[in-house]
């Protein structure tokens, strides 16, 4: 019996474990995710510091009219100086250290300067223009959780406490086998009914798009041999992905000798459509994920359940794609007992974010993928959607990229 999709998805969950971790300089571990918490070891900002050229005065002393003698300048990057007395201003250049005694800073377009002196325009408040010690970050606080992804502005708060060493989760190293005597490999001369081997660079493309390094070990042929060398070298990896040979054709071998390998078997099939044949199991800390061999099936495979587990070996804290509501263009019909997976174009419209189908939704249309930048989730039960109904979409690509018609 197929096994209900999130059901699928959290027995692969639980069988996959957190990998190790390195440590990395700070622009390596860019787009990487973070293994533990980062304490702040000091203030943000340092001292109190202008943030703004101008003068650093004692607002007391600041009607306006008033003229201050000016007793020193602290340009950004100056040494802090000694207090400024009653009468006194000290001119100051942004991200300078404010001396003390002063409780503000006039911007120098409020003022009017003169030769050792100046006349404040305008009134000034305390604190104003001023960006005090701690006020981003206090010493000993959590700036950054464990499971975050390394982000530049998660780069700007690292470089700017000083930390150029992290502790980053290691990539997993992911081994990529397909099968079938009918593949070759793109670029080779192809005879009738034989078919290019796409589903090994999809698939190295996705596990380099998830943090992953991908190894294509090749293509295993239709016989025991062929596919014991090559999924026995697979096992060797962090994870193993197969694509084919794992429905109930006559030559589909890659269960039988995953199982002779070690393999334990988690389950087979999964009530989803496309992708239904899918095998997941594990051998010691290896997941190995057998997926259908239609190059459509094999990416939304992947994305449903391959790309989580992959997201979640590296520490992430998320690992599903955030899901949103946006509104069919078009009806949608579909048999009961499956989740479908239907290939939506999604654009912003007045009334917000809308799908309307990306093409022929038959699984052996991989135009259909291509021009898809989301994947909508119509649940198991659901038989039929009228046009303005809400489903449930994972956005591929990123927001801006959403194309009006294409
Ligand atoms: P199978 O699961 O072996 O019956 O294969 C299902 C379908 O996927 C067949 O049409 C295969 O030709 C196709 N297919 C299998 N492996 C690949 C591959 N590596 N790249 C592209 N298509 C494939
Ligand atoms: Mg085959």
């Amino acid at each position: 019996m197929p096994i209900p999709f999130a059901e699928a998805r959290r027995l692969i969950l639980e069988h996959v474990r957190i990998l190790g971790v390195e440590r990395l300089p700070l622009l390596a571990a860019a787009g990487r995710v973070l293994a533990e918490e980062v304490v702040a070891p000091c203030d943000l900002p340092h001292c109190d510091i202008s943030a703004m050229d101008g003068y650093a005065v004692r607002t007391a002393d600041c009607r306006p009219g008033t003229l201050l003698e000016v007793t020193g300048f602290i340009p950004a990057g100056g040494r802090p100086q000694p207090a400024v007395t009653a009468g006194c201003a000290v001119k100051i250049m942004t991200g300078a250290p404010v001396p003390a005694g002063c409780d503000a800073v006039a911007p120098v377009e409020e003022t009017e300067e003169r030769p050792g002196s100046v006349r404040i325009l305008q009134p000034v408040s305390p604190r104003r223009h001023i960006r005090y010690r701690g006020e981003d970050v206090a010493e000993g606080d959590v700036v950054i959780p464990a499971g975050a992804l390394i982000r530049p502005p998660e780069i700007s708060m690292l470089a700017s406490l000083g930390r150029v060493m992290l502790p980053i989760r290691r990539r997993p190293r992911v081994a990529i086998v397909s099968t079938g005597d009918e593949l070759v490999e793109p670029g080779e001369t192809r005879q009738a009914g034989q078919i290019v081997n796409s589903n090994a660079f999809s698939l190295a493309a996705a596990v380099q798009e998830c943090g992953g390094e991908p190894a294509l070990l090749g293509i295993a042929r239709d016989d025991r041999e062929s596919h014991r060398q090559l999924l026995g070298a697979g096992l060797d990896y962090d994870v193993l992905i197969t694509s084919a040979g794992v429905s109930v054709g006559d030559r589909d071998l890659v269960r039988e000798i995953l199982a002779e390998l070690g393999v334990r078997q988690v389950f087979w099939k999964a009530a989803i459509q496309p992708g239904r044949p899918i095998a997941f199991g594990v051998r010691d800390n290896v997941p190995v994920f057998s997926l259908p061999g239609n190059p459509v099936a094999t990416l939304i495979t992947f994305e449903m359940f391959v790309r989580p587990a992959l997201l979640h070996m590296q520490g992430h804290a998320g690992v599903v794609r955030p899901t949103i509501k946006v509104r069919l263009c078009e009806p949608a019909k579909k048999k009961p007992g499956r989740v479908r997976f239907l290939r939506v174009q999604v654009r912003a419209s007045e009334s917000g974010l809308v799908a309307s189908t990306a093409g022929d939704q038959n699984t052996g249309i991989l135009r259909t993928m291509v021009r898809a930048n989301g994947i909508g989730i119509l649940p198991a039960e659901a038989q039929q959607f009228a046009a303005g109904d809400e489903i449930d979409v994972h956005l591929l690509d990123p927001i801006w990229t959403l194309r009006e018609g294409a």
